[in-house]
């Protein structure tokens, strides 16, 4: 039987994360964090010291990642890098490491490894153009920048990271900017994807919207 793919995507503090894992549980479906697989390859990258010019073991290393998640935890190749995958340093490098052509095909390959045997939500920025451009539903997150830029100095709170928000915005628009105008998979709307500005809303809203529009039915 064909599987359930619900594809989320948006630029970085739409609140598509946490909204996607939330949905994941309430639908008894997978969540697979794509962004989280970027963030962990280039932890490695940094923790290893090497250069982006050093292509040939970039790839070995992302083809030889041994991914685990459960939606809270990350484990790569046996280590728990949750928190480390959202410092600021793996967050201000990560767009340009996601940029690399080879490097999405394998991490692609991964993620549609996941999806193979299960119903799943995946949250990223080309899940419904690119990974499942079949996706059943496909939504685009979008919202005002200051409130995105409220939301990740919370995220990095919550991370044990305290960092301004001014930081915080121009670190965003660095990323938009990146994301939308790279070659390869840029961040855009499918052209058949809801979209959905949460500026104004908390994530039970989120989730209730888009549960209602996954499943026909209100959450309890
Ligand atoms: O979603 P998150 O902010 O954790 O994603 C980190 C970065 O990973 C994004 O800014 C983007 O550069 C990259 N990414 C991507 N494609 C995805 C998911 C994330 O290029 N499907």
């Amino acid at each position: 039987m064909d599987k359930t793919i619900v594809a989320i995507d948006g630029p970085s503090g739409t609140g598509k994360s946490t909204t996607a894992r939330i949905l994941a549980e309430k639908l008894k479906y997978l969540y697979i964090d794509s962004g989280a697989m970027y963030r962990a390859i280039t932890f490695e990258l940094i923790k290893n010291n090497i250069k982006p010019a050093d292509l040939k073991t970039i790839l070995e290393l992302t083809k030889s990642a041994n991914m685990q998640f459960d939606g809270e935890e990350f484990i790569l190749n046996g280590k728990n890098i949750t928190k480390e995958i959202r410092s600021l340093e793996v967050t201000n490098k990560v767009s340009n490491v996601s940029a690399i052509k080879e490097l999405r095909k394998i991490l692609v390959d991964k993620q549609r490894a996941f999806a193979k045997d299960n119903d799943v939500v995946m949250d990223g920025r080309d899940i419904g153009t690119v990974v499942f451009p079949e996706a059943k539903f496909k939504f685009y997150l979008v919202c005002d920048l200051k409130v995105r830029a409220a939301r990740r100095r919370q995220d990095f709170i919550d991370h044990g990271f305290k960092i301004p928000l001014e930081k915080i915005m121009v670190e965003l628009k660095k990323r938009d900017q990146i994301d939308t105008t790279r070659k390869e998979s840029p961040l855009r709307k499918a052209k058949d994807a809801v979209e959905i500005n949460t500026t104004n809303m908390i994530i039970e809203e989120q989730v209730n919207c888009l549960f209602r529009k996954v499943s026909g039915l209100d959450l309890p």
